[in-house]
């Protein structure tokens, strides 16, 4: 008997969200004055949820590691964000957008939550509008559309390639409107070490001010964490080098369930691994998928020459080229999904044909896009017979209108021009559709403490559409958060402020000091980032692209050990009482170390192929899907939440039963 309560409403799809609302219990005016709310987290999750619950009237405490929220990793997304607005009149609609989002997740999300999310889409494009957010507008100033993987409508909303970045800013003036009416007390480079329990509830946390040192006592009614996804366990990925899951693990420590840890989503298009020396990867947008033709050479001569540095790309005439991905998904084509598109490069590149030294890249092609875009415009221009020149020239200058700042910085740390030669591609570890699990209301299995955005698992099953992270921060913080904590918060009216003198917030800090003081006196010979990169190989080795049982027991045991070294021969430099880097690093690692390896165990007992999570022994062996991934619904169409047991490996499964009522289980195929 599971001991999840999922809390999903009754009564049908369409209305489960507004009657929810209906009659969750509101907190009077004069109340909200007299609770305390502590959001860990400013990227677009934590700063709308902080910004929207200030206004509504909370005391809000705002946390971040970095000197300004408006320096979360939020900042770093590009590519846009997505909304069932039907602007383009191409057949949108909110059941679409949900359609699109539950198949996407190869079926593993939560019926309920997405269509709740594809129901409040609109309303954050308004929110953000009416902030002043600029998104790309179309010739006669409507608000522009693209389209990105997975769907067949354009409804992805950006601000060229620096959506993350203008949606936070709107965010961010938001919060700084309550900061500046002392609504929201903000705590920039503290980091959240530890959640304090009372009675069962969370009542507040211990922050270390990363200036000092000094460990604080917080406390609250209740806690919010939205610190964002824990793609860097792996090492190398997109996310910016600070992302970390020590909150989301403390509080899984601390009874916080952990669901569907080894869902990660690996983005198709990432400028390739040079060498060793790397610490960061960076992402092409998909949105460039939108224009790009991706493909290798037919011929494994032609690569050979490539590689050598014989051939160009260029000197390849068009039946030289595999564009692969249109030729094994004809109705997609270069939109199909990310996990679609990453394994399918592997799949080339394994077979030889990838373009570049390491063997590790496929083209991302933008000339015939040119092309057309130059003898659009030359028509628009009314240029009779443009040269090839001319055509270059027009078309050039609308594809860096779109991503300008996209190439720019593809030039600038591959020295190529990609505007006269293709891209070179590979896939990274991108974003992680698994975190703590939360209840229809957004709480996780500790009363009083809450989830959202990146952190909590709970919209995109096994597999994220791209532009959809975005939209479900921003829905979690604007539009769900401030009405569902309601319910929880209209019983705490009475609580009183809650005090941090007591003994539960004695033990907290004193297992936080223990700890560090512990970190500190192992005085090892070897740097925290030596053994984030050894997790970080076993982790792209079993735990990658592509899994097996034999890999994933090997990636087990390997973490564990590579734990038990680190707490033996880590040497972190400097001392406790001040700014130290490496201390931060250390008890951020120290963490990766045990959600590595819930990880594995997840992706092991998992033995299907869904969204990101590929099993090598999970493949449909014929007919026209022959070597896609095989799901299996029939044993394992359920959200797996762990709860800690002490050892990772000793993490006891409970499982959420997946329902749909709406949608159609089916196959996924984007041929
Ligand atoms: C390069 C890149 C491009 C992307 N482009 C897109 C896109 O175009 N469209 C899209 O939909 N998605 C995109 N994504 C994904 C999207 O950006 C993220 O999923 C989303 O921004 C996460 O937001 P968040 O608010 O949940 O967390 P974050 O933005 O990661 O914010 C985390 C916050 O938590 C704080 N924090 C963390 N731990 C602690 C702690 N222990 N104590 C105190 N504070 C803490 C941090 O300081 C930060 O303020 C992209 C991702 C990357 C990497």
């Amino acid at each position: 008997m599971s001991v999840l309560d999922s809390k999903i409403p009754e009564g049908p799809l369409k209305d489960k969200w507004t009657n929810h609302k209906n009659k969750i219990d509101l907190v009077n005016p004069a109340n909200k004055r007299n609770i305390d709310i502590i959001v860990v987290g400013t990227g677009l999750a934590g700063g709308s949820a902080a910004a929207s619950l200030a206004e509504m009237g909370y005391n809000v405490k705002s946390f971040c590691y970095q000197d300004s929220p408006r320096r979360a990793h939020s900042i770093a997304a590009q590519g846009g964000i997505n909304a069932a607005k039907n602007y383009q009149n191409d057949g949108d609609s909110v059941y679409r957008l949900f359609y699109d989002t539950v198949k996407g997740g190869d079926y593993r999300s939560r019926e309920a939550n997405v269509h709740r999310l594809a129901e409040v889409s609109g309303n954050i494009i308004d929110q953000c509008v009416a902030q002043g957010v600029p998104f790309g507008r179309d010739y006669g100033g409507l608000l522009d559309n693209r389209s990105f993987g997975g769907v067949l409508v354009s409804r992805t909303f950006y601000a060229k390639g620096q959506t993350g970045q203008q949606l936070l800013l709107g965010a961010y003036s938001a919060l700084n409107r309550q900061i500046a009416k002392g609504k929201v007390t903000m705590y920039n480079r503290h980091e959240m070490v530890e959640l304090v329990k009372v009675d069962g509830k969370a009542r507040g946390i211990i922050a270390r001010n990363l200036e000092t040192g000094e460990l604080e006592r917080h406390s609250a009614h209740a806690v919010v964490i939205a610190t964002g996804g824990y793609g860097n366990v792996f090492f190398l990925s997109t996310n910016a080098m600070g992302s970390n899951a020590t909150a989301a693990w403390k509080i899984h420590k601390k009874g916080a369930h952990f669901a569907n840890p080894c869902y990660t989503q690996i983005h198709p298009t990432c400028i390739p691994r040079s060498g060793e020396h790397q610490s960061k990867l960076t992402l092409m947008s998909e949105s460039l998928r939108n224009d790009g033709r991706i493909w290798v050479p037919k011929n494994m001569d032609d690569v050979k020459s490539i590689r050598d540095g014989k051939l160009k790309p260029t000197d390849l005439s068009e039946d030289q080229r595999d564009y692969y991905l249109e030729r094994r998904y004809p109705a997609f084509g270069n939109l199909v999904p990310r996990d679609v598109a990453s394994r399918a490069a592997k799949e080339r590149c394994d077979a030889g044909f990838g373009v570049n030294k390491t063997g590790e890249a496929v083209y991302l092609d933008f000339a015939s896009a040119i092309q057309r875009y130059g003898k659009q415009e030359a028509a628009i221009a009314r240029i009779g017979n443009p040269s090839t020149e001319k055509i270059i020239e027009l078309g050039a200058a609308v594809i860096e209108s779109k991503y300008g700042n996209l190439f720019q910085m593809y030039e600038k740390i591959v020295a190529q021009n990609p505007y006269k030669t293709p891209m070179m591609i590979y896939p990274a570890v991108h974003y992680t559709m698994g975190g703590v699990w939360v209840d229809y209301n957004l709480m996780t299995s500790v009363e009083g403490c809450y989830c959202i955005g990146e952190a909590n698992f709970s919209d995109h099953g096994a597999n994220r559409l791209g532009a959809s992270a975005l939209m479900q921060g921003l829905a979690d913080g604007y539009f769900v958060l401030p009405y569902t904590i309601g319910d929880y918060l209209s019983n705490e009216i009475r609580t009183g402020e809650i005090p941090t003198n007591t003994p539960e917030f004695d033990a907290a800090e004193k297992e936080v000091s223990d700890r560090i003081e512990k970190l500190m006196n192992i005085k090892g010979t070897k740097s925290v980032d030596h053994f984030h990169k050894l997790l970080g190989k076993a982790m792209w080795e079993y735990v990658g692209m592509a899994r097996n049982e034999e890999g994933l027991k090997k990636a087990m045991s390997e973490i564990k050990q590579i734990r038990t070294d680190f707490w033996n021969d880590v040497r972190i430099p400097g001392d406790n009482n001040s700014l130290n880097p490496e201390l931060e690093k250390a008890g951020r690692v120290a963490d990766f170390l045990e959600l590595g390896e819930l990880f594995a165990k997840d992706a092991l007992h998992r033995n299907e192929s869904c969204g990101g999570h590929f099993r090598e022994e999970s493949v449909e062996e014929d007919g026209e899907q022959k070597g896609e991934a095989k799901r299996n619904d029939k044993d394992f169409a359920y959200v797996a939440a762990w709860e800690y047991k002490g050892e990772p490996a000793d993490a006891v499964m409970h499982k959420e039963d997946l329902e749909f009522n709406d949608i159609e289980l089916k196959q996924r195929s984007y041929k």
